[in-house]
């Protein structure tokens, strides 16, 4: 690993290393590496990159990228080892979970190896006398995606695999905090035959993504990460007329019925609230138990498996939990349980004290579980992305589904019962773009798109799968006449019709 994580521009690493930051390893809190931060000079290369790179890459057959794609899976698959010790050593999760992570990333490489068969179009012969139409889905041009840390490798992979099959060219700034396993990840894709400046990466905050968004040359901005910037980028793109999706932050609500077989309940919210640390958009922060003895009987299912809870180093595979990703974020999750606390939820577990031996400085927390959770505090009505899981208790199924309903974001939830009728009204009425019925984390495969409701996504198109061929091409329609001999149709001035 080079002192200095540089950018890819035209399959070359430029390191221009007039501001730097430093990359952390949050198992450690030493500093691993430091990223170059782009300049305006060298976000603009990046641009000119791409562009250059498109006209030959719009009308290389999709086929012939596919192959690309193919060759890239495969290079995936074999390095998958050092990818995920990059996504450990920078983000902090632990390898099993890195693993999932990539293997979900290779998901979508598979689906936009199939992307041909989508960019067909459709055909109508006749459709007037001599006269065939078609439509046809053309690519954009130079697109952006913008990308957060908590997957560094799927979240990449969720955009521009799709967007290059389409036949566009990419600039992909991905988060700062943990660049390394993208930049590999880009390498790979070269190794696999994709044509220089097909595919750039630069770092930076910011400003950065700013220019991106501001460039004439930039068609289309595809954003992943927090809710307030993920509204201010949609509103910006907007405003420069360009196509735009941003998905946001999360609350994920899992509603406990009173049937549900609690042992699995809790087996299952373990992994949806602490996995990652709780660092996932469609982690389970919320347990929405319905009546008292559902409360009661989770919370003592609960506290002894989040006590147990094994922290520490991502490195050691035997750890079910990370470190967060930052100190100031270690802060901000402690903030959080302290104020919960001063505004009167009941805490079974507090995490706050936890120091892993030979890791003081690493950014630890442990597993907080809180009871007696309402609705006015702030640790329910805020993203935390910590492993803190509330219960909030409520009377019935309809109380749950309005509470859902009244909640600022809308990503992902779940509800566990054996009741048909209670999961069927459920998922019918909840306000929220992915549900689970008995699924504690509903992220759809990647043939099924991806994406929430109300302040969780910004945009009209949900992220992968069949939406990202919409997002990333342009519809066009051609009516094609051949007449046959001497053309004897005199002049129209009426719309044409049969
Ligand atoms: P973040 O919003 O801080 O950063 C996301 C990206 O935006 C990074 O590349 C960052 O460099 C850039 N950025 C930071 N500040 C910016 C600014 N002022 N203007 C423009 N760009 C800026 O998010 P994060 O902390 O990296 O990731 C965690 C967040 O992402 C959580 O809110 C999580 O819910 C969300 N997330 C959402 C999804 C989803 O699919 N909805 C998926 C993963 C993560």
């Amino acid at each position: 690993m080079s002192e200095y994580i540089g950018h890819l521009i035209n399959g070359e690493i430029h390191s221009d290393k007039s501001q730097t930051q430093a990359v952390y390893n949050p198992a450690t809190g030493a500093v691993c590496a430091n990223v170059c931060m782009a300049s305006q000079e060298t976000v603009a290369m990046a641009i000119s990159s791409a562009k250059q790179a498109y006209p030959a890459w719009r009308n290389t057959p999709p086929a012939m990228r596919a192959q690309v794609m193919y060759r890239f899976k495969q290079r995936l698959e074999e390095n998958q080892d050092i990818i995920c010790e990059l996504i450990s050593r920078e983000h902090g999760k632990v390898l099993s979970d890195a693993k999932g992570e990539l293997a979900r990333g290779i998901e979508n490489v598979e689906f936009a190896c199939g992307i041909p068969e989508l960019l067909k179009g459709e055909h109508s012969r006749n459709v007037g006398r001599d006269i065939d139409a078609w439509s046809e889905l053309q690519p954009l041009g130079v697109v952006a995606g913008i990308t957060p840390f908590n997957f560094p490798a799927m979240v990449p992979l969720w955009m521009w695999p799709s967007a290059i099959m389409c036949g566009n060219t990419f600039v992909l700034k991905p988060s700062e905090r943990d660049p390394s396993c993208v930049l590999y990840i880009a390498k790979l894709a070269e190794e696999a035959g994709l044509p220089k400046g097909v595919l750039n990466v630069i770092h930076g905050g910011a400003d950065v993504v700013n220019q991106l968004i501001d460039d004439d040359t930039i068609q289309a901005v595809s954003f992943v990460g927090s809710t307030p910037i993920a509204e201010t980028i949609y509103k910006r793109a907007s405003e420069k007329g360009k196509r735009c999706q941003a998905l946001g932050g999360a609350k994920n609500h899992a509603v406990i019925m009173p049937d549900a077989d609690l042992d699995n309940v809790a087996n299952a919210l373990m992994g949806a609230a602490y996995g990652s640390c709780g660092q996932r958009c469609m982690a389970i922060s919320v347990a929405v138990a319905i009546g008292d003895k559902v409360a009661d009987a989770l919370i003592d299912k609960l506290k002894p498996q989040v006590e147990a809870l094994k922290v520490g180093p991502g490195s050691d595979d035997r750890n079910e939990m990370g470190p967060l990703i930052t100190s100031a974020q270690r802060d901000k999750v402690s903030q959080f349980v302290a104020q919960a606390i001063e505004q009167g939820a009941e805490v079974i577990v507090d995490g706050r004290e936890l120091v892993i031996a030979g890791h003081e400085s690493g950014f630890f927390i442990g597993g907080t579980l809180f009871d007696k959770v309402t609705p006015d505090m702030d640790i329910y009505q805020q993203e935390v992305f910590g492993p803190v899981l509330v219960v909030v208790r409520v009377d019935s199924l309809e109380e749950a589904v309005a509470l859902i309903n009244r909640h600022e974001y809308g990503n992902g939830t779940c509800i566990f019962t054996r009741d048909g009728q209670a999961s069927r009204y459920f998922s019918d009425q909840v306000m929220v773009g992915m549900v689970g019925i008995n699924v504690p984390l509903p992220v759809p495969v990647s043939y099924h798109s991806f994406g929430g409701w109300k302040r969780s996504l910004f945009g009209d198109l949900h992220a992968y799968g069949p939406d990202s061929v919409r997002f990333y091409t342009r519809r066009k329609a051609i009516s094609q006449r051949w007449p046959s001999g001497e053309v004897k149709d005199g002049t129209l001035f009426s719309f044409p019709s049969l």
